[in-house]
């Protein structure tokens, strides 16, 4: 038997819950009916985003607004995977440079990992790139023009698309 992370299990238990049928996945719609406020900040280049969570559950997404879109939609579905997957209260801050800090423990990084793992399957959920990749046959390579096709359909980063397809084993 295969064992699904529960990360990747979450996100898609996501995607059933609010019937998100079709790429681009809409964030809106979860971060809507979680009542989670989603803010727009001026931030330094190095923060994509920080989540917060009160003492009453009350939850608060705020986004680098300079970032291009794609970003901080894979920004918002990490910080979403802190919401569904850890629900800690306080203030959790992103860097990119995050996993270089000395300073995190283990536990946090793998906190972290979780979270893009979940991002990446709330973005592109498996079964829709399955859905999209079966008219290629067994033997055939994907091309760049492939992937970059599927990213803007996803209105994901070209690098992200990559990553995913990578880790379900189609091979490019
Ligand atoms: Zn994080």
């Amino acid at each position: 038997m295969i064992k699904i992370p529960y990360s990747i299990k979450a996100a898609d238990d996501v995607i059933n819950r609010y019937k998100i049928n079709e790429p681009p996945v809409d964030l809106n719609v979860i971060v809507k009916n979680n009542g989670i406020r989603l803010i727009y900040k001026d931030f330094p280049d190095d923060v994509s985003g920080v989540l917060k969570i009160n003492e009453n559950k009350e939850c608060t997404i705020y986004v680098n607004e300079s970032h291009c879109e794609e970003r901080q939609r894979f920004t918002i579905a990490h910080e979403l995977g802190h919401y569904f997957l850890h629900k800690k209260t306080g203030v959790h801050v992103d860097k990119h440079f995050y996993y270089r800090n000395k300073k995190s423990s283990e536990a946090i990084i793998k906190e972290e990992i979780d979270a893009n793992k979940f991002a990446a399957e709330l973005l592109i959920p498996s079964k829709f790139i399955h859905n999209y990749l079966k008219k290629y046959d067994e033997n055939s390579l994907l091309d760049e023009d492939i992937i970059t096709q599927l990213a803007n359909k996803f209105k994901v980063s070209v690098t992200a698309m990559s990553f995913k397809i990578q880790n379900l084993g189609y091979s490019f």
